[in-house]
């Protein structure tokens, strides 16, 4: 029987989701890459997850954090989003500030770490060679995250971290048949979607914009403390 890390959507639809999320082969270029990941030294005590990495956390909260995909010797060590490595890190300690998270930490799916109000998953929910995606997979995926959000009954706020979930998102909202026009990614920017959760962008917080300080802490906390504002509407 497949192990499923902890603390499952609380409701039975979610965690049939999860099942299939967990089962899923669908991309065969991402089948490979999880699967053949290279153990990293300092984690060579570890039996890898190596299989898709569902979302995490409160399936009824009103917010929703989205990334584009697990990393390879995170989530997809971890069986957890943006658990185990630095973007998670980053990003944890930012929604704890924020009252969203029961700890600043994130390491491991038995960690204790809990979400309050909120849901944390990924675009696609494989480990991709150099982090990015094809189009194609992000396709392929789409239907486990637009399964996600109908899920998500009370959703007033999404958080998209980086370019690619920011259209990943756009896209639902497209096959939704809300119109999208004018919409593009920066830093930071809210959207107030006609009929639908408000949209937040914010950076990626990836090493390659933490460490340049493109993103920083404080960009982050205000870029949550923006979807925060809208769960009031
Ligand atoms: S990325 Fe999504 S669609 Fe592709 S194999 Fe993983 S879970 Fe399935």
């Amino acid at each position: 029987m497949t192990r499923l890390p902890s603390a499952e959507p609380g409701d039975r639809e979610g965690t049939r989701l999860r099942r299939r999320v967990v089962a899923c082969r669908m991309c065969p270029r991402l089948v490979a890459f999880r699967e053949g990941v290279r153990v990293r030294a300092s984690y060579s005590q570890e039996a890898y997850w190596r299989k898709p990495v569902p979302g995490f956390g409160d399936i009824d909260g009103r917010l929703l954090v989205l990334g584009i995909a697990p990393a390879a010797s995170g989530g997809n060590r971890t069986g957890r989003p943006f658990t185990g490595d630095s973007s998670g890190r980053f990003l944890v300690r930012a929604l704890h500030e924020c009252g969203f998270a029961s700890q600043p930490v994130s390491e491991s799916a038995g960690d204790g770490l809990t979400y309050e109000d909120c849901y944390v998953t990924a675009a696609v929910k494989c480990a991709p060679p150099g982090d990015r995606p094809t189009p194609e997979e992000f396709a392929n995926c789409s239907g486990y995250l637009d399964e996600e959000i109908a899920l998500m009954r009370n959703l007033k706020a999404v958080l998209a971290l980086g370019a690619l979930s920011f259209r990943a998102y756009t896209e639902h909202l497209r096959r939704a048949g809300v119109p999208v026009r004018g919409m593009s990614f920066g830093h930071g920017r809210v959207f107030n979607v006609r009929g639908g959760p408000t949209l937040v962008a914010s950076y990626h917080p990836s090493p390659r914009n933490t460490n340049t300080g493109r993103l920083t802490h404080e960009m982050l906390v205000a870029a949550v403390e923006s979807a925060r504002a809208a769960l009031k509407g």
